[in-house]
């Protein structure tokens, strides 16, 4: 398959620094979760109710059942969050030293060396099917849902749909909703179970329902492929044999940092004047789960890290500020020694950073700006 799951590369970017997965159930479904935000909830609107009209003899024609659409779509709508995160997460670029930070956060390393210690005997049954790393495995998990935690709650046929009138990627959305269908067709899963990410994205390792479609397997062999519910079973396994199908290696190392020892291959640099690393062709298997070296890079080394290895040896140049990481860890000490919730001491400067920025700039008199500088910082040594 040579368009897997590219959604991938905006949603778990988004899942990575805003958790826009793991928003909350509708209404109309039980959740652990308190209140929806109300631009997830599904609104009338003329022109997607027109549009749904002329997909149904589409989608009767790919073979979906007049039953399977009426029970998929009587609960569907127009969801216009589903479009404002689409539009919003496309402008937000982090850096490589960014993305790893959150990729390997304390958190992330805490919550993966548990996810492994309770899994571990499921990961290493599915490494030695399939011949990939239980900590690559672990990794991606940990990458699409934060181990499980967000695997999205967001109907797939209410997201795809949405995103299929649009009309930006419609052809896409609009084969990711046809699959969706499909997989309801097959009675795999009930529309009110079939949940992800604003993007379609599906359960603890966000398969679209194109790779669920090829990929998917029933590893735990209770008869259904079941990747949406809390058991991480058959997703672990699925992903597992995503990257099978797609040419990994049975132990080779998916690269490391240029000069650490690792395995011979292509030096890829991909932040200027950061950390060089050489890959190998499984770092390529990588990327066709989500297309990005980011992403790649994110997933090699959180996996690492949850094999024991250390942090990065190397280091990345200022931002455009002049600030270092190390800069920017004082900097968000500075403000939360002074009671500003910044959320993660992590280096990376968020919208909560700059809120108390922002806060901290007024009460000193400041140029109110939210801008993370050298000057702020020594204001706040
Ligand atoms: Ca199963």
């Amino acid at each position: 398959m040579n368009y897997p799951n590219r959604r991938h590369l905006i949603a778990g970017l988004s899942a990575l620094s805003i958790a826009a997965c793991g928003v909350p159930a509708p209404a109309n479904q039980s959740s652990q979760q308190a209140a929806v935000p109300s631009d997830l909830l599904p609104v009338e609107n003329p022109g997607f109710r027109n549009w749904l009209a002329g997909f149904r003899p589409r989608a009767r024609r790919a073979g979906i059942s007049a039953a399977t659409l009426d029970a998929a779509l009587a609960g569907a709508g127009y969801v216009p969050g589903v479009i404002t995160r689409d539009r919003t997460q496309i402008q937000t670029r982090r850096t490589l030293e960014e993305y790893l930070s959150i990729a390997t956060s304390d958190e992330r390393l805490a919550k993966g060396r548990a996810a492994m210690a309770r899994y571990g005997t499921t990961l290493n049954a599915i490494a030695a099917r399939y011949g990939v790393s239980a900590h690559i495995i672990a990794a991606i998990w940990g990458l699409e849902s934060q181990f499980g935690e967000k695997r999205g709650n967001i109907p797939v046929i209410s997201a795809t749909a949405t995103l299929a009138y649009d009309g930006r990627r419609a052809s896409f959305y609009e084969s990711q909703l046809i699959a969706a269908l499909r997989i309801l067709e097959r009675g795999e899963t009930t529309p009110d179970r079939m949940l992800g990410s604003w993007a379609g994205a599906m359960g603890h390792t966000q398969f679209i329902p194109t790779s669920y479609e090829a990929f998917a397997v029933d590893f735990d062999g209770d008869g259904r492929r079941d990747v949406w519910g809390a058991d991480p079973t058959d997703a672990l396994a699925s992903t597992a044999a995503y990257l099978s199908r797609n040419g990994w290696r049975s132990g080779l190392k998916w690269g490391a940092e240029t000069g650490t020892g690792g395995p011979s291959g292509r030096t890829i640099q991909p932040q200027r004047g950061g950390v060089q690393f050489t890959v190998t062709r499984n770092f390529n298997v990588i990327k066709t789960y989500n297309n990005s070296d980011f992403y790649a890079i994110a997933v090699g080394h959180l996996a690492d890290r949850l094999g024991g290895a250390g942090p990065l040896r190397g280091s990345f140049p200022p931002d455009a500020n002049g600030m270092t990481r190390a800069d920017r860890l004082a900097l968000q000490r500075g403000l939360a020694a002074r009671g500003y919730d910044i959320g993660t001491v992590d280096g990376v400067i968020g919208g909560k950073t700059e809120a108390a920025l922002r806060d901290f700039q007024q009460r000193q008199g400041l140029p109110v700006d939210g801008r993370a500088t050298l000057e702020m910082l020594s204001r706040l040594r």
